[in-house]
């Protein structure tokens, strides 16, 4: 199946079989097995959210941005949003209270930038239809949530305006992926997760805190702040959420006017867009998007490419294909055994081109010579492997590194077998010869 020629929101993660959490394995190929990008680091850029409050409608806003910037390279100034590059499209958001986003979109347009180290990195944004809304129980929301939260380098919670302790709960949910991150990565020194903004619509206070990200700070600031009102519960809930995320920001958005939220003829122009919303969008897009500001995926440190998130979302969804959100160290093993499955594929790529190189030549080798080739090369893999910093206890790194070893010993027979029959051809030909020359 391929695309049509124009990008769109393509659904990797479906809810709508009997609530049932599948990925569609055909679009995460096309998206993320593409030879164009798959090999690159990504920054995956997730927003979030309670079922209609605008996240479809911004992340319009982020692929304007991203096309304008990165594709069109057509943004010079901080006014990147003009009506000559017209309505605000993409997604196809649509009034009313049907609902259209289920489980987790992607845009199937990856783009490709360089961060300001010059190195380059592909940026993947996704949608995700997270919380309660009439058809999705709980169970599913929560596993959307904590998928995307998986998978993304920054996840943006989109809120209508304010941040509620229910809010808080979602992710305190992770509090305690992060404990066993502690526990047993003796390597781990970080936040689980990397950055995490609260992205407030609507905001309605703006007398106590302004628009944007210095209020939003502000706000954020007396939502984590210890209080003496709260129990000591949920002081422990907000200190174990901010210990989950590298980075915490906040950001105000005005409301967008009575058009956007109302109109069933609203078509996306700009001039129909409340000019505050649009200066805040203006400033906020850029503090996500720009070469700056980007975020290159990490687990444990190690960055991760775009083709890992084909492997990741897979096996993601099969443990939470069961109905139920499965407890957190089962979700770390998920992470965990990932990690260890793409290093050994990428170990064991390594061994082979090595060996391809030394082997598919014309001429065979002495036995003892190819032996030295391969336990040098097995050598090799095997410290790539090793040198990974990967989640996981000592039993399972342990299978997967006999799983390796079993794999280039496996590829090792077949690589001898190849040079025997060359050697067995040469031996032929000069025995031919000889038999040839004797004759004369
Ligand atoms: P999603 O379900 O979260 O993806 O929501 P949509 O982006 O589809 O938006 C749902 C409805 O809210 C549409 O009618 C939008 O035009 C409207 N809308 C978009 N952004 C905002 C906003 O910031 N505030 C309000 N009040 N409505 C919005």
């Amino acid at each position: 199946m391929a695309f049509a020629y124009e990008p769109s929101a393509k659904q990797i993660i479906d809810l709508s079989e009997g609530n049932k959490i599948a990925a569609n394995e055909d679009i995460l190929r096309q998206v993320f097995l593409n030879p164009s990008v798959k090999d690159k680091p990504v920054c995956v850029v997730s927003i979030n959210g309670t079922f209609r409050q605008g996240k479809s409608f911004l992340i319009n806003f982020f692929v304007r941005y991203l096309k304008l910037k990165y594709k069109l390279k057509k943004i010079t100034s901080e006014k990147w949003l003009n009506a000559e590059d017209g309505n605000i499209s993409g997604t196809a958001w649509k009034c009313g209270s049907g609902r259209h986003t289920v489980g987790i979109l992607v845009w199937s347009e990856i783009f490709i930038t360089e961060l300001p180290s010059g190195e380059e990195i592909a940026i993947v944004l996704l949608d995700s239809q997270g919380t309660f809304d009439v058809d999705t129980t709980k169970q599913d929301c929560a596993a959307i949530f904590a998928i995307s939260t998986l998978i993304s380098s920054v996840q943006i919670f989109n809120l209508k305006e304010k941040i509620s302790l229910l809010d808080l709960e979602h992710l305190e949910c992770f509090s305690g992926y992060g404990q066993l991150a502690l526990q047993e990565g003796s390597r781990w020194n970080a936040a689980p997760f990397q950055n995490l903004w609260f992205l407030i619509r609507d905001w309605p206070y703006q007398f106590e805190f302004d628009f944007g990200t210095s209020g939003g700070q502000q706000l954020l600031n007396s939502v984590v702040s210890r209080t003496t009102e709260l129990t000591s519960e949920l002081n422990i809930q907000k200190d174990n959420i901010l210990k989950l995320f590298e980075n915490i920001y906040c950001c105000l958005l005005p409301h967008p006017g009575e058009t956007v939220a109302k109109s069933p003829s609203f078509s996306g122009k700009l001039e129909d867009i409340d000019e505050r919303f649009l200066k805040h969008v203006e400033e906020f897009v850029p503090k996500i998007l720009s070469q700056e500001n980007l975020v290159p995926k990490t687990i444990n440190g190690e960055k991760i490419k775009v083709s890992d998130l084909f492997t990741f979302i897979q096996l993601y969804c099969d443990y939470f294909s069961g109905g139920n959100v499965p407890p957190l160290p089962t979700m770390y093993m998920a992470t965990a055994e990932a990690q260890l499955k793409i290093a050994v594929t990428e170990s064991g790529a390594m061994y082979k081109e090595a060996m391809d190189e030394i082997v598919l030549v014309d001429a065979s080798l002495e036995n003892d010579v190819l032996e030295e080739h391969h336990l040098q090369q097995k050598q090799n893999a095997m410290d790539n492997f090793n040198n990974k910093k990967i989640l996981g206890n000592i039993e399972i790194k342990r299978k997967f590194k006999t799983l390796l070893k079993g794999k280039l010993d496996q590829r090792f027979i077949e690589y001898r077998r190849l040079n025997r029959v060359k050697q067995e051809k040469e031996k032929e030909i000069a025995y031919q010869q000889q038999a040839f020359e004797t004759h004369l």
